[in-house]
C-alpha cells in the first residue's frame, strides 16, 4: 500500500471564511479522508510547520506526495524543495494540484514558467477522459462535470506531456490540458488541474477517484534502483 503524504500550504481556510466553510479542516484533510476511503493511508503536512512538515524522515517514508499551495510558494524553502526534488528523482511519486502549478517544485521539474490563463467566474468545467484504459483514470467515465470551477487556459506552459490524461473544457470557451503525465528520474508526476479553494471540488467522488488513482500509479517507481558510477565493462575486452 502506498505511503502518501498530502501536502497543503494552508493559509486560504485560515483567512477566508468562504474556504473554511468548504474544507473546515483544510484541503488536506479533505484529501487524505477521502484517499483513505480507497483505502489508502495517508498523512498530512503543512507550510507552517517545522520544515513544512517535510523532514528527511517524512519525505523518506513517503511513496506518494500530493501538492496543493496558492499564496505563498515564495516561502517555501529551497532546502526543503531540493530534497523534494531528489526524492522525486529517486522514484518518489508526486501529484500537484491546481494552482500548484506555479510552486517552485513543479516549476523544477518542468523546466518551464508552468504559466497560464485564469478567471474566477461562472465557469462550469468538462474534463474529458483522453487516456482510457490508463490507470489513472480507472473507473471514470467518459467525462466528468464540475458546475462551477475556476477557470484555467491555453496556453499553459508546460513541457509536452508523456501522456495527456485529461483536457478541460470550460462554458467561456477555453480547453486546458488537465492531466498530464511525466516522469523525471525514476519519479512519476500528474499534474491534475481541478481544485480552486472556493468551489467543494475535493469533496467530489469523481475527483476523489482520480486523486486515488493517481496515488496507486505514482507509487510504483518507489523503490526503484539507480545505479551511477565508472563500473568495469560487463565483458572484458579481448573475451
Ligand atoms: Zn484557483
Amino acid at each position: 500500500m502506498p505511503r502518501v503524504t498530502v501536502w497543503n500550504e494552508y493559509r486560504h481556510e485560515k483567512t477566508d471564511p468562504a474556504v473554511a466553510a468548504i474544507y473546515p479542516d483544510g484541503i488536506h484533510t479533505t484529501i487524505a479522508s477521502a484517499l483513505g476511503e480507497h483505502g489508502i493511508e495517508a498523512s498530512t503536512a503543512t507550510m507552517d510547520e517545522p520544515e513544512h512538515g517535510l523532514s528527511p524522515d517524512v519525505l523518506g517514508s513517503t511513496d506518494v506526495l500530493i501538492w496543493w499551495g496558492h499564496l505563498a510558494h515564495d516561502e517555501v524553502g529551497d532546502a526543503v524543495v531540493d530534497r523534494v526534488q531528489q526524492r522525486v528523482l529517486d522514484g518518489m511519486g508526486l501529484i500537484v494540484l491546481h494552482s500548484g502549478h506555479g510552486s517552485k517544485i513543479f516549476r523544477r521539474l518542468m523546466g518551464t514558467s508552468c504559466n497560464l490563463k485564469w478567471r474566477e467566474s461562472t465557469d462550469s468545467e468538462v474534463l474529458w477522459n483522453v487516456a482510457p484504459g490508463h490507470p489513472i483514470t480507472e473507473g471514470v467515465e467518459e467525462n466528468l462535470i464540475l458546475d462551477q470551477e475556476e477557470m484555467y487556459g491555453e496556453f499553459f506552459d508546460i513541457p509536452t506531456p508523456e501522456t495527456l490524461v485529461f483536457i478541460s473544457w470550460f462554458t467561456g470557451g477555453e480547453v486546458f490540458r488537465s492531466g498530464a503525465v511525466y516522469q523525471r528520474g525514476a519519479g512519476r508526476i500528474f499534474y491534475f488541474r481541478p481544485g480552486h479553494e472556493t468551489y467543494p471540488t475535493y469533496h467530489n467522488k469523481e475527483i476523489q477517484r482520480v486523486i486515488a488513482n493517481a496515488a496507486r500509479w505514482a507509487s510504483r517507481n518507489h523503490d526503484v534502483t539507480q545505479k551511477f558510477g565508472n563500473p568495469a565493462p560487463l565483458m572484458p575486452p579481448g573475451s
